[in-house]
């Protein structure tokens, strides 16, 4: 009999091992657990992935007086006067995985005692932010993510492939389909 909180791929992690979790994690986790999987044991083809250095030049030039904020195992593109956590996607489309991204920023910052108002995706290809509340349905969620992805990192097995048609564009397409 499963536990509250248990997640499809084992019981969820108590937190105390939230420091391993970045924002990569979350959004891999949103997109697919297996990418998250395959990323936690060291498999890294983004630097092979077209999308992803074009995201970094987006990244790179749109905001170019912002500053970095370094946790360690997450770096937030920036935050403003208030703790708001802003991230920049070269995406056109807004995704709920950066929502989440953002939110696991948010719980992160308010670990280490910051008292965090929310947080904002900006999309500058299309000109649109979208804003990302922060209370506590939002830290709940956040807590839920992070003891999903523990469990997915866990697992001894790689979760199953997502169907072929939600793989496109994804920079672990050779591992999965030998592409
Ligand atoms: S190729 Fe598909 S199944 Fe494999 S990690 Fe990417 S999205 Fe997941």
């Amino acid at each position: 009999m499963s536990a509250p909180g248990d997640t499809p791929y084992g019981p969820a992690q108590p937190d105390g091992d939230s420091a391993s979790l970045g924002g990569v994690h979350i959004k891999y986790l949103h997109h697919c657990p297996r990418q998250l999987w395959l990323y936690g044991r060291g498999y890294r083809p983004e630097h092979r992935s077209e999308l992803v250095a074009f995201g970094e030049v987006v990244d790179d030039t749109t905001f170019i007086r912002r500053r970095d904020i370094d946790l360690g195992e997450a770096k937030i593109d920036w935050v403003t006067t208030g703790a708001i956590v802003h991230e920049t996607k070269s995406s056109r489309a807004p995704s709920p995985a950066h929502a989440a991204q953002v939110r696991h920023y948010c719980l992160l910052l308010e670990r280490r005692g910051i008292t965090v108002r929310g947080g904002t995706v900006h999309y500058p290809l299309i000109r649109r932010t979208t804003d990302v509340p922060w209370d506590d349905d939002a830290r709940a969620e956040a807590e839920n993510a992070e003891a999903q992805a523990h469990a997915v990192l866990a697992a001894t097995t790689p979760p199953p492939h997502l169907a072929r048609r939600e793989c496109r564009g994804c920079s672990y397409l050779d591992y999965c389909w030998g592409d």
